[in-house]
């Protein structure tokens, strides 16, 4: 069982990862930072550490490649955690689905918990993503409580 804390529930931290994406995801997500979005006033703050993250933010599809890393990312993670799944590539594989060497969306290889839409996603698609993210973050702490 991991050390629950209660500043879990209301100020996650991300780690974001670019599966294949063609970066336009990459950029609303950026753009949830400036000061016009500002998350970071919530508490959400965007880490480079996957065992200091709560949420795994994931834009473009799988491929043969970031398939395994993905998933390391993922396992190195502490629970309970969540996965959004940030724009259509994403969530289905999108523009890239009929690519020779890739495998479609996130869930090919680890569970997502929200799919966010759009094409790209914009950023309060994102932030309220990362909301519903937080719903889901609760329950799981929840059970892991017991
Ligand atoms: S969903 Fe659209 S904007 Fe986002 S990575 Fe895919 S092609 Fe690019």
């Amino acid at each position: 069982m991991g050390i629950i804390h209660k500043s879990q529930l209301k100020s996650p931290w991300l780690l974001h990862y670019d599966g294949s994406s063609c970066n336009g995801c990459d950029i609303e997500v950026l753009a949830c930072l400036t000061p016009l979005y500002d998350v970071e006033r919530f508490g959400i703050i965007n880490t480079g550490n996957p065992k200091h993250a709560d949420i795994l933010l994931i834009t473009g599809s799988v491929n043969h490649r970031n398939a395994r890393v993905i998933k390391n990312l993922y396992d190195q993670m502490a629970e309970p955690k969540i996965v959004v799944a940030v724009g259509t590539c994403a969530s289905t594989g999108g523009v890239f689905h009929n690519c020779y060497n890739v495998l479609g969306g996130i869930d090919q290889v680890i569970p997502v918990d929200v799919y966010v839409p759009g094409c790209a996603a914009r950023p309060e698609a994102i932030i309220d993503g990362v909301v519903m993210g937080l719903q889901k973050l609760k329950e799981k702490t929840e059970e892991v409580a017991g």
